[in-house]
């Protein structure tokens, strides 16, 4: 039932996505203008002219228009603890597919990437209060998150998974029922876990939300849980690590990957996400995923 749900949202995104795309000419002016058409529902709602005309008069898109944090600079929020979207590194940089692609859009734009690193279930306030420009943080959207967020186009598709013991009796997304998951706090593989069972969930009382990923996977190695539920890429990355777990062949949700906004940062909404067209439709995103994942 929750997939049917997300799904939905998701393909509606995407009719959007390509009706704009098809009524465009080539030329990022025009690009630009699409997207106010193609972009959040607040924008269906408001009429697209008057957001349309305030972002086509140039072709690249003038700081001016848009509301930041700090002059010349785009602070991303996001949690570096989810490789191989982000992560930070030993100098006290920070790597991973969501930084490069923001370094890309902030170049793009004329701006410099400033990356604000916190608590995963902090990053869509930093940006609703001002504190940051955009939250990127391979965010997952849902509903509820449209709401206070107005979300780009995705750039990447994502699973939830399942990780288990190898000796562990759970085979299928049906062995979960009455186990004792781990997640990670605020993310949709908690959300969606903690549901109720006829909203596809496992019921509240079966789901422990752990700070990180890791944490809950250091649970589930102690015992303390029987399966975590966490995005693919980081899950393989924590089965990699830590030797006697494995990853059920079924998945339990699908989901797609997108850069959130402030709903009063149209200018800048209109930038990012003509930028994320661009990205993918030139293959640039394309290539910076495929430098992390190896298939
Ligand atoms: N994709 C998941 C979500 O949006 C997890 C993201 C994360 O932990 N960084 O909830």
């Amino acid at each position: 039932m929750k997939k049917k749900l997300i799904a939905g949202i998701l393909a509606a995104g995407m009719a959007l996505g390509l009706a704009a795309c098809g009524g465009s000419a080539s030329g990022s002016s025009s690009e630009a203008s699409s997207s106010a058409a193609s972009g959040s529902t607040a924008a269906s709602t408001e009429g697209v002219s008057g957001a349309a005309a305030s972002t086509s008069a140039s072709s690249t898109v003038s700081a001016g228009d848009m509301k930041l944090v700090e002059p010349g600079k785009l602070h991303m929020a996001t949690n570096a603890s989810f490789p191989p979207y982000e992560s930070t590194t030993d100098d006290g940089g920070f790597t991973g597919i969501d930084i490069d692609i923001a370094t890309k859009i902030a170049s793009d734009l004329g701006l410099e990437l400033v990356v604000d690193d916190m608590d995963f279930s902090s990053v869509i306030t930093s940006v609703q209060s001002g504190k940051s420009d955009i939250a990127m943080a391979g965010m997952t959207v849902n509903e509820e998150r449209q709401k206070n967020l107005d979300f780009t186009e995705s750039y990447a598709n994502s699973i939830q998974s399942v990780i288990v013991s190898k000796d562990s009796d759970i085979k299928s997304i049906d062995d979960l029922k009455g186990k004792k998951i781990g997640c990670q706090e605020g993310t949709t593989g908690y959300i969606d876990a903690s549901d109720t069972e006829e909203n596809g969930g496992f019921g509240e009382e079966n789901v422990t939300a752990y700070q990180d990923g890791a944490t809950a996977v250091n649970a589930l190695m102690q015992g303390k849980v029987d399966a975590v539920i966490i995005d693919n890429e980081p899950a393989k990355a924590y089965v990699a690590a830590n030797d006697g777990l494995t990853i059920l062949d079924t998945n339990y949700d699908e989901e797609e990957y997108a850069i959130g906004i402030a709903k009063d940062n149209k200018a800048l909404y209109d930038a990012v996400n003509s930028e994320i067209k661009k990205l993918k439709e030139d293959g640039t995103i394309k290539g910076i995923i495929d430098k992390y994942i190896k298939e």
